[in-house]
């Protein structure tokens, strides 16, 4: 391999530790990109190409991120697919899975279609996942045929659940019928209304309406039952319970294709942490207690949960600025879940650097069926992300390129930086 020259038009990444866990590969090297494609990793020499120099800096996989509010059509006051999509390059994603509770909610194809043309002015893949049923009222079905030929990756009425077990049988067979998962958004909301925090000590302490556990882990291990009974794939949007990952655990033990999602605030933060009254720390589901991030942190560790996803859910500011009963549920975390998940789980419990990769980006890929995305292996698409994994630095959400700013995390000292993000071979993003 070696000696081999670089080429006008290719783009050669020098002396990177590649990380890419599709290939058992962690280790020193070269990475040659052409056409849009990966073309080579080895010991390589450039002549002529242009050369990123990346000693010291980890080459993985693109990110790519499950659940992700983009916000168009119809909330361009929160976000655009465009600064959406720019705060992603920051964040080393180079595919997002937009959430269809715009609007109108994405529950026809041409609004499927219509996220992903060009005029969008998307930095990044944009997948749009559409509603699993008609305004996500979890009535009636969407067409899943259509949608999936339209570019949907995965349905979801994601905001609320698909609650009766009628439309979750139909959900789960039609989804099975053209291969794609269902993403659920797992809570029993017959007892969470008006809920604003986790149902324990904190909640009874601020005199808030609590949400318990259970509303979550009952409607968990529901859908891995119909998901056993009727077969097709499972996706647990979310997933912030110790009971929940432990039915994710039982229904993987018995062959059901069940995999989960977990957001860096809720293997990061408890919900003893929120500051009283204080709308960043409000999100659905809400922060947890204690042995519930025990538990996630545990499935992070050894792989029962596949995939960390932000969530990211801009609101404008004066949104935001009301009471914490009447705020709306959700924060930004596009450009903070690196920086988190090599703090918290590479720092603080020892996780790998290649797992985080896994569950940023190999295991994402796998999710949502993009056998050539999510891996390094020459003749995949060129999506990388070049990350220091040691560069310690303070998130500003001001300096964010999301357009909302509504996060807990503001002025927090991080450890790991995206520096460049390339979307087939093209640098979308580089931090000076
Ligand atoms: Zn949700
Ligand atoms: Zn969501």
């Amino acid at each position: 391999m070696s000696g081999k020259a670089v080429r006008g038009g290719a783009l050669l990444i020098r002396g990177a530790r590649i990380i890419d866990p599709t290939q058992q590969l962690d280790a020193e090297a070269d990475l040659l990109l052409r056409d849009g494609r990966v073309a080579e990793i080895g010991k390589l020499a450039a002549d002529a190409g242009e050369v990123i120099e990346a000693r010291g800096l980890v080459a993985a996989p693109g990110f790519i991120d499950l659940h992700v509010h983009l916000r168009e059509p119809g909330q361009w006051q929160k976000e655009t697919i465009a600064s959406g999509t720019a705060a992603a390059a920051a964040g080393g994603f180079t595919s997002v899975c937009t959430m269809p509770n715009t609007s109108p909610i994405n529950d026809l194809p041409a609004i499927t279609r219509w996220l992903q043309e060009p005029e969008r002015g998307a930095l990044v893949n944009v997948f749009p996942v559409a509603a699993a049923s008609v305004a996500s009222q979890g009535e009636r079905l969407t067409d899943y045929y259509a949608l999936a030929e339209a570019g949907a990756v995965a349905v979801s009425d994601d905001g609320r659940p698909l609650l009766e077990d009628r439309i979750m049988r139909e959900a789960l067979r039609a989804a099975l019928a053209v291969g794609l998962p269902v993403m659920q958004h797992a809570e029993d909301t017959r007892i969470t209304e008006g809920g604003v925090l986790n149902e324990g000590p904190t909640s009874f302490r601020l005199g808030l309406h609590g949400m318990p556990a259970r509303a979550e882990s009952s409607l968990v291990e529901r859908d891995i039952e119909l998901t056993r009974e009727i077969g097709g794939r499972l996706h647990v949007s979310h997933l912030s319970v110790a009971a929940a990952l432990e039915a994710v655990r039982r229904g993987k033990s018995w062959g059901v294709q069940v995999t989960c999602e977990v957001t860096p605030h809720h293997f990061t933060l408890l919900d003893e942490d929120v500051i009283p009254y204080d709308t960043h720390f409000k999100m659905n589901p809400p922060l947890r207690s204690r042995p519930d991030r025990e538990a996630l942190l545990q499935g992070l560790e050894d792989g029962a949960i596949d995939a960390i996803a932000t969530d990211h859910a801009p609101h404008a500011p004066h949104e935001k600025a009301v009471e914490f009963d009447h705020a709306p549920f959700g924060i930004v975390g596009l450009e903070t879940a690196l920086g988190l998940a090599i703090s918290r789980l590479h720092g603080v419990r020892g996780v790998s650097l290649s797992r985080i990769v896994a569950l940023l980006s190999a295991n994402p890929a796998r999710i949502i069926g993009q056998r050539e995305r999510g891996t390094l292996r020459p003749g995949a698409i060129a999506d990388v992300t070049l990350f220091d994994p040691t560069r310690r630095w303070r998130y500003q959400a001001a300096q964010g390129r999301s357009k909302a700013r509504n996060t807990p995390f503001d002025g927090w000292e991080l450890t790991g930086k995206v520096v460049t993000t390339l979307v087939a071979g093209h640098v979308v993003y580089r931090n000076e």
